[in-house]
């Protein structure tokens, strides 16, 4: 339920209101906006009177929410947010490229595609430490050692650093990490989304292979029901029928449907949505033209050795002709607001 407040509503009444909301046990989540502020009321709101709500002098009026998500609704708050990740802002207008190997393997290599994405205009360090892989006997990554390698490559070029979580317990290991990722296969490990709701670093919330639009803003809904609101959502390809050349199917549509549906940011990964290095310029280009807010891209010194995914990672080169062609594109992007 929202509750749109008068202009200028008074705020002794409007604390006797906030107040009456919490003693029925439900949370709130205020918007302040430049025109009205929105109180979204979180929990079970079956018992309230609405028209009680609604015959009030500061209230303008009140609306029932139908969709499940409540906290990463755009009806709870209009304006889009901006994840500040350490000074590099993401969101309402801020347009952010993540970069790096799909996983770290040595200080040299981090440490050298750090430099040349940095170079290229890249503003956050990816590489994976902990890896997911289909079979349990391919490279699994070099777990906290890897971690206190992109802290060395963050320390030389200042890029904020970006990695995945597999499990709630490798959070200690996560202290100088700026943005916690949570990858595909792990979008409904709830209790992993309960404990990063609980911490405050920013999360990139990558969709799950098979998972709906609706399935992704509940998985981001955990999270920012446990007082986490920054909250990066990330398109990277889903299952279809399609086999052709690609890995996934890129869903572009889910960029402007998830922004009319949500405030949060919304990053593309072409890298994996695609599986192919040729594949990830035309599709960087498309996602910046649809209203993207940032793109995630596999980049490798050497993809042909590279431990993992050197097939869709791009050369420092490669990535540097992608960042001009975005950058050449961002002037037309579509704005959803
Ligand atoms: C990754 O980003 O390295 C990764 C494993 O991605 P996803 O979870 O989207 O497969
Ligand atoms: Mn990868």
């Amino acid at each position: 339920m929202i509750v749109i407040l008068k202009q200028n509503a008074d705020s002794a009444q409007l604390i006797q209101l906030e107040n009456w909301i919490r003693e029925r046990g439900l949370d709130i989540h205020k918007s302040e906006g430049t025109n009205s502020t929105i109180l979204g009321l979180v929990g079970d709101t079956s018992k309230i009177d609405i028209d009680l709500l609604g015959a009030l002098e500061i209230v303008e009026n009140v609306k029932r929410v139908s969709e499940p998500y409540k906290n990463a609704n755009r009806k709870f708050h209009p304006m889009d947010t901006v994840v500040d990740v350490n000074g590099v802002k993401i969101g309402g207008g801020n347009f952010a490229v993540i970069a790096g190997p799909c996983s770290v393997e040595s200080e040299e290599q981090i440490c050298a595609i750090a430099e040349s994405v940095k170079a290229s205009g890249a503003v956050m360090l990816r590489g994976g430490a902990f890896k997911p892989r289909t079979s349990p006997y391919a490279f699994q990554g070099m777990r906290g050692e890897g971690i206190e390698l992109l802290e060395k490559a963050k320390a030389n070029t200042g890029l904020p650093i970006v990695t995945e979580i597999m499990d709630a317990s490798q959070l200690p290991l996560f202290e100088n990490v700026d943005v916690i990722q949570v990858g595909a296969r792990n979008m409904q490990n709830f209790e992993l989304l309960k404990a990063l709701g609980k911490q405050s670093k920013p999360i990139l919330l990558k969709r799950g292979l098979s998972s709906t639009i609706e399935e992704l803003l509940m998985s981001a809904e955990y999270i920012m029901a446990g007082g986490n609101e920054n909250v990066i959502l990330c398109e990277r390809g889903i299952r279809t029928f399609e086999t052709a050349t690609t890995r996934n199917t890129l869903d572009l549509c889910a960029i402007p449907v998830l922004k009319e549906r949500s405030h949060l940011p919304v990053v593309i990964d072409p890298s994996h949505a695609t599986g192919v290095a040729r594949l990830v310029k035309p599709m960087s280009i498309a996602a910046a033209a649809a209203g993207a807010d940032g793109l995630i891209i596999e980049v490798h010194n050497n993809p042909e050795k590279a431990l993992c995914d050197g097939k869709q990672s791009l050369t420092p080169e490669a990535f540097d002709d992608v960042m001009k062609a975005v950058e050449a594109v961002r002037p037309f992007a579509y704005k959803f607001n």
